[in-house]
């Protein structure tokens, strides 16, 4: 097995509570494996060397949160939004329509452009749920072919009911012949507890039926109203609570004192034009917070990691680092991986380069591509080896 050093790095943010950020730092890697990581001035020797000319280099990002199995574009109705119509849960029927008509190569090949996407935005590990089909076939392509790209698929049946079926005959069937088609292919179990999708009832049959099934959970909760989305998941375990717009002191309390993540989605409060969650209570009161893209055709249609940065720092009170943090190791607690999120020895060396001297420039520097290379499984998937010699 080749070790690499990547050497000559400025400043190392690696999210490990015992190394801390390390100034002219170097990491060794073994194969898919980080091994080393310390002071570039006491770095082991390596079959390979690799300078990164000062840069900073943080772990790779974790996409918790991502809708990215569908067919067709809804810019007329985010055009239509931002001229001052409301954002509804109805739009989404345009986006199950044209899933539904799409064949297995046209679903894939969309979400092979966003995971792409996602990788030249830093992300080396993205969660991908299904919830466009709505349909027992559908549903399966949508989470056998996510699949194909990422471990950590979710199975959202109970995202909306249908307008063919009545809302009892679709919760049969999201708990029966769907999740049995959909169950081999999936981590995850996760719904939509809101007014106009699910009730706390409903949302609590359905991650129940896929906890049996050997699935973990995940809710959507509290994104439109403060409704029993949050407490729900804490009550079931579940790994995140996503969205979090809308929390009541008890909410924060449940949270705070739960092994349940609260998984922030700034894009869709930006893409909504809509209020922001309160990070700065979430934190405060001692809440694991993770900032994933929730990116969708509908609401937030964007797999940039750097902009929700940004937008946690500017519009939400997180700090850089809070927020660089809530990206990498509080997405990983989000899937419940020990294997990523963190740059330390027996991690994955799933890795990002920045062409800043600091993090703080993902924030300070909105918009702009900073990312000059992307490490996934000690592979270099993004820059070139030329880039690292400036
Ligand atoms: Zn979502």
């Amino acid at each position: 097995m080749t070790s690499t050093l990547l050497a000559d790095i400025g400043l190392l943010a690696t999210q490990d509570a015992e190394l801390g950020e390390i100034r002219d730092a170097a990491i060794l890697l073994d194969g898919a494996m980080i091994s080393w990581v310390g002071k570039a001035s006491s770095a082991p020797a390596a079959d390979v060397r690799y300078g990164l000319g000062g840069r900073t280099v943080l772990p790779g990002f974790v996409d918790s949160h991502a809708h990215l199995v569908f067919a067709g574009d809804r810019a007329e109705e985010f055009a239509a939004r931002m001229r001052g119509m409301p954002y509804a849960a109805g739009g989404i029927h345009v986006t199950v329509a044209a899933t539904r008509a799409a064949s297995d190569a046209v679903l894939r090949r969309n979400l092979e452009r966003l995971a792409g996407e996602l990788l030249r935005a830093g992300v080396t590990t993205f969660e991908c749920k299904s919830g466009y089909g709505l349909d027992v076939a559908t549903e399966q392509r949508s989470v056998a072919i996510a699949r194909e790209f990422t471990p950590e698929t979710t199975f959202l049946g109970a995202h909306v009911p249908p307008p063919e079926l009545s809302r009892d005959e679709y919760l049969a069937l999201v708990q029966g012949a769907m999740l049995d088609a959909c169950a081999p292919h999936s981590r995850w179990v996760d719904a939509f507890c809101e007014r106009g999708a699910f009730d706390e009832d409903e949302t609590r049959a359905v991650l129940d039926a896929g906890i049996a099934r050997g699935l973990g959970a995940r809710v959507h909760a509290n994104q439109l109203t403060e409704g029993p989305g949050v407490q729900l998941a804490v009550r079931l375990g579940a790994a995140s609570a996503d969205h979090c717009t809308h929390l009541s002191s008890a909410d924060i309390d449940a949270l705070a004192a739960s092994s349940t993540v609260a998984t922030l989605l700034p894009l869709a409060e930006f893409s909504t034009r809509s209020p922001y969650p309160n990070a700065r209570r979430l934190i405060d009161a001692g809440a694991t917070v993770a900032l994933a893209t929730d990116c969708n055709p509908g609401s937030a249609y964007s797999t940039s990691m750097p902009l929700a940065i940004a937008l946690a720092v500017r519009d939400m009170h997180m700090t850089p680092a809070e927020a660089v943090y809530a990206a990498t190791a509080g997405g990983a607690k989000a899937l419940r991986r020990d294997d990523i999120g963190v740059v330390a020895p027996g991690r994955r060396a799933d890795l990002v380069a920045l062409d800043a001297p600091s993090y703080i420039h993902l924030a300070y520097r909105p918009g702009v591509p900073l990312i000059a290379g992307v490490w996934r499984s000690g592979q270099q998937a993004v820059g070139s080896r030329q880039s690292n010699r400036r």
